[in-house]
């Protein structure tokens, strides 16, 4: 089952990830906790990634695809994938295309998690996130159990440097040029289905899980 998550910055997609990565035992690929990783650590790649992340721009292309293909050697022995924040543009989709065609395999299912534009930046600059498991929370929409602390690893919960309301304007404008197109390229193919991301977690969830299981 190869599935991909879609949709603007703060759509919903990295907590869906982590729900449907455990009910359909997936393995999780998110370009953006690649990238974040890679700067954290201070590699080649992750200082080259810094300045685009930092302004809230597209990583360019050939570092991320190579990012995720060496994530999905790991596929042999897992039932499937969940793309998420990866494709984010035409090229990226088709490079992705060919990629799984030499595999002899195919994207099953886009999801679009479709949300307007006044919650999204309510909920990216309330946005805390795990420097351990990169696990996603909001400090009014989805508490941990305790102040600043992961429910699922216990690490430290921290506010992401490009979640500030400036770069967070410029990610939105990205993803209407940039990966707007992606959404319409998946629908012409047939293989899109949007959900209502604009409801509680737990309905975001039943809508995508029930359109995998229609697969
Ligand atoms: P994305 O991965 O698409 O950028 P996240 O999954 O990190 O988005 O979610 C962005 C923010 O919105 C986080 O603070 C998260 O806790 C919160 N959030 C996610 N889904 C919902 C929802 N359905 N309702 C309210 N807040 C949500
Ligand atoms: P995200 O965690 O998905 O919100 O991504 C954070 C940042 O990482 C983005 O604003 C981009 O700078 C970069 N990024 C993540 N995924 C991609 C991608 N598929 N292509 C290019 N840049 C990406």
């Amino acid at each position: 089952m190869l599935i991909i998550l879609l949709g603007p910055p703060g759509a919903g997609k990295g907590t869906q990830a982590e729900l449907l990565a455990a009910k359909y035992q997936l393995l999780h690929i998110a370009t953006g906790d690649i990238l974040r990783s890679a700067v954290n650590k201070g590699s080649p790649l992750g200082k080259k990634a810094r300045e685009f992340m930092d302004k809230g721009q597209l990583v360019p292309g050939e570092i991320v695809v190579q990012a995720v293909f060496e994530k999905l050697e790991e596929l042999s022995d897992i039932p499937g994938v969940l793309f998420d924040g990866f494709p984010r543009t035409l090229e990226q989709a088709n490079y992705l295309e060919r990629a799984l065609k030499q595999r002899g395999t195919g994207i099953d299912r886009a999801i679009y998690i479709e949300v307007p534009e006044e919650e999204l930046v309510t909920r990216l600059t309330g946005r805390r996130v795990c420097r351990e498991c990169a696990s996603s929370y909001h400090l009014k929409f989805n508490q941990p159990k305790v102040r600043n602390v992961c429910d699922r690893c216990g690490g430290e919960l921290f506010q992401r440097d490009d979640d500030t309301l400036k770069t967070v304007t410029e990610r939105l404008e990205v993803f209407k040029q940039q990966t707007a197109p992606v959404v319409d390229y998946y629908r012409e193919l047939g293989l899109l289905t949007v959900v209502n991301g604009n409801t509680e977690i737990s309905q975001v969830f039943n809508q995508i899980s029930a359109a995998l299981d229609q697969r």
